[in-house]
C-alpha cells in the first residue's frame, strides 16, 4: 500500500489543479489503477461557494480548505501530489513543465513529468479585458488570499475613515465599497459586505455609519444574468432596501488607485461618463483562458477555433489529441464555468478510467483464457463458457455513456438573510426567495462541503459570527 515508486506495468495519470474537476475526481478514482500524479500550486480543495463569506469573516477561511494531502491519504494506492504549476504541456513528447513558484525553493525549481494520460483541470484566471489599471489597484475573488486581502482592506478603509481630522469628502471616498461584476460573485460579495457593514461595523464604528455605501457596477441591463426574470427583480429590489447602489448599462473602461471610471448609457441611448471615488474596489467580471491552457492550444491544430477554453468531445477528451481530457472552467463542453458542472465532469472521469482499467484487465484475461483453450482441449466447455461471461461483462462495461450534465439549479445568497434559487423539482423549474431560501442556501452548502471536518467548522463559523459578531481586528 504504502509503494513508493511507480508501478512500471501502470499507465501513468497526471492530474492538473486542486480544484473542484480534479478533486471530484481523485475522490471517486481507483487509485490502484494507475500511477497517479497530481500537480497544482495550491496544496488544497477550496470551497469557493462560501469564499464570499470569508471576506467579511462570517466565515474562517481555513474552514472551507481541505488539505490535498488529507484526501490523498484516503486512497487505495499512493498518489504522489507536487506543489508547482504547471508551466507547459508538451502533447507530442507527452511531458507537462512544472515550476516551483511558492515562496521557499529548493535547488530544482523547474522540471518535467512524462505522462501516459493527462487531466487539465487548472481552472480559469480572473478576466480584466485589459482595461487599464484594474490589476493594480482592485482586488479579485477567487482564491483564499483574495478574500484575506479583502478582508484587510474593508477594516483599513473603515479605521482610515476614522483617523482623526479625515476630511468628509475623504470619509465619502474611503467607505465606498465599488463591485464591478452584477454575476453571482460580485451579487454575494456586494450582500456580504453590506452585512458586516450592518450587523457589526455600523454598532462598532458609530461616528461613520451614516457614510459607508456599497455600488454595485455592471455593463448589461441587468444582475444575475442566469437567473429566471423574477429573481433578478427580487434582488434588484432587495438591493435596494439593504441601500446598494446598482448601476446598470454602466461599462466600467479605467481603473486608478482612488476612482473608477465608467460609461453609463441613459435611457435615450446616449453614453456619458461617470467617476466614482473608491476606498475598496473588489473586480468581478468572470473568467479568462490561463496561459498555460492558452499554450496547450496553440499546440493543437484542432484548437485553433475554440477561444474560451479547451473544446473537449462528449467524453472530455480534449479535440484533436487522444490521451488529454479536460475538466471545468478550463474546459469547453457546453455549460457554464461552475462547481456543480466541474464537479459532474470529475466524477465522469473517474467513472471513466476506472471502467477502462477493468476493460484492460478483462481483455488481457480473455486473451489468457483463449490461449489455455489451445492447451487444455479437455476442458474447452468451461473455459469458453468463462470466456462467454468475461465477454459478457466486457460489452457491458464498454458501454459507457457520454458525459451528461445533470442542473441541479442555481443558488446565490444576496445578504439581509435572504437567497434567490432556480431549482429543478420533479422535472420543472422552482424559483424561490427570501428567508426561507437562505436556510435552503445554507443548509445546501453545508451538505456540499468538503468532509466533516469542513461542515462543523462552518457551523461553528455561523454560530460564532451571529453571537458575538464579526472579528473587526485587521490582521
Ligand atoms: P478551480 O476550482 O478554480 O481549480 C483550479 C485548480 O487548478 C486550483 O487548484 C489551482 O490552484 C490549480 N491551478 C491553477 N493554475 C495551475 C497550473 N498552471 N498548473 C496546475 N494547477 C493549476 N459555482 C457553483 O456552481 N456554485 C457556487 O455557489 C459558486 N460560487 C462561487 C463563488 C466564487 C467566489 C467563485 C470565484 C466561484 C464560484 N463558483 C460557484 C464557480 C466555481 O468555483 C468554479 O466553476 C469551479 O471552481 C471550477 O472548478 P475547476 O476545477 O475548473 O477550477
Ligand atoms: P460572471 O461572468 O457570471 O459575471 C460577470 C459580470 O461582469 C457579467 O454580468 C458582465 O456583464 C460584467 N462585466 C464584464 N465587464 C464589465 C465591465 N467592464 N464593467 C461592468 N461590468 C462588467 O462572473 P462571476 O460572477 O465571477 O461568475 C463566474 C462563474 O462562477 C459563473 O459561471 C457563475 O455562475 C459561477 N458562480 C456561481 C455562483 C453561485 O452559483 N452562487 C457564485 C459565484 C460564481
Amino acid at each position: 500500500e504504502d509503494q513508493v515508486e511507480p508501478d512500471p506495468s501502470k499507465k501513468t495519470l497526471v492530474i492538473l489543479g486542486t480544484g473542484w474537476g480534479s478533486v471530484s475526481l481523485l475522490k471517486r478514482l481507483d487509485t490502484e489503477n494507475y500511477n497517479v500524479i497530481v500537480i497544482s500550486p495550491r496544496n488544497y480543495f477550496l470551497f469557493t461557494p462560501l469564499l464570499p463569506s470569508c471576506t467579511t469573516g462570517t466565515i474562517e477561511h481555513r474552514s472551507i480548505m481541505e488539505p490535498i494531502r488529507t484526501i490523498l491519504r484516503q486512497k487505495k494506492a499512493r498518489v504522489r501530489f507536487y506543489e508547482a504549476e504547471a508551466s507547459s504541456i508538451d502533447p507530442d513528447r507527452k511531458v507537462v513543465r512544472l515550476i516551483d513558484t511558492s515562496e521557499i525553493r529548493g535547488d530544482i525549481t523547474e522540471t518535467e513529468v512524462p505522462y501516459d494520460m493527462l487531466v487539465v483541470g487548472v481552472g480559469a484566471e480572473n478576466a480584466t479585458f485589459g482595461i487599464p489599471g484594474v490589476r493594480e489597484h482592485s482586488c479579485f475573488l477567487k482564491e483564499i488570499g483574495d478574500a484575506q486581502k479583502i478582508r484587510k482592506r474593508i477594516m483599513d478603509c473603515v479605521e482610515t475613515a476614522a483617523f482623526k481630522d479625515q476630511s468628509p469628502q475623504e470619509i465619502d471616498r474611503l467607505l465606498h465599497m465599488v463591485v464591478v461584476g452584477g454575476g453571482p460573485t460580485g451579487v454575494e460579495f456586494a450582500g456580504e459586505l453590506q452585512d458586516f457593514f450592518e450587523e457589526d461595523i455600523k454598532k462598532l464604528v458609530p461616528e461613520i455609519s451614516d457614510r459607508f455605501r456599497v455600488t454595485l457596477i455592471e455593463a448589461l441591463p441587468n444582475v444575475l444574468p442566469m437567473f429566471s426574470k423574477q429573481l433578478i427583480e427580487y434582488t434588484e429590489s432587495t438591493f435596494k432596501e439593504e441601500k446598494i447602489n446598482i448601476h446598470t448599462k454602466t461599462m466600467v473602461k479605467k481603473v486608478t488607485d482612488k476612482t473608477v471610471e465608467a460609461e453609463v448609457t441613459g435611457p435615450d441611448g446616449k453614453k456619458k461618463t461617470v467617476v466614482f471615488p473608491y476606498g475598496l474596489l473588489v473586480w468581478a467580471t468572470g473568467n479568462a483562458v490561463r496561459p498555460v491552457v492558452k499554450d496547450l492550444m496553440s499546440r493543437i491544430p484542432a484548437q485553433a477555433n475554440s477561444r474560451r477554453g479547451l473544446a473537449v468531445n462528449e467524453y472530455l477528451v480534449v479535440q484533436g489529441t487522444r490521451d488529454i481530457w479536460a475538466v471545468g472552467d478550463c474546459a469547453v463542453a457546453g455549460y457554464a464555468p461552475t462547481a456543480q458542472v466541474a464537479s459532474q465532469e470529475g466524477t465522469f472521469l473517474a467513472r471513466l478510467f476506472n471502467n477502462m482499467a477493468k476493460t484492460e484487465a478483462l481483455e488481457a484475461k480473455i486473451s489468457e483464457l483463449s490461449s489455455s483453450l489451445n492447451l487444455q482441449p479437455g476442458n474447452s466447455a468451461a473455459i469458453s463458457h468463462e470466456i462467454e461471461q468475461h465477454e459478457r461483462q466486457l460489452r457491458r462495461i464498454k458501454d459507457i455513456k457520454p458525459f451528461h450534465y445533470s442542473h441541479q439549479g442555481s443558488l446565490a445568497y444576496i445578504g439581509s438573510e435572504k437567497a434567490v434559487a432556480d431549482v429543478t423539482w420533479f422535472n420543472g423549474n422552482l424559483a424561490a426567495a427570501g428567508s426561507l431560501t437562505f436556510l435552503f442556501w445554507r443548509s445546501a452548502y453545508i451538505s456540499m462541503c468538503f468532509s466533516t471536518r469542513n461542515r462543523l467548522l462552518v457551523i461553528n463559523d455561523w454560530l460564532k459570527s451571529k453571537v458575538f459578531g464579526r472579528d473587526l481586528s485587521r490582521e
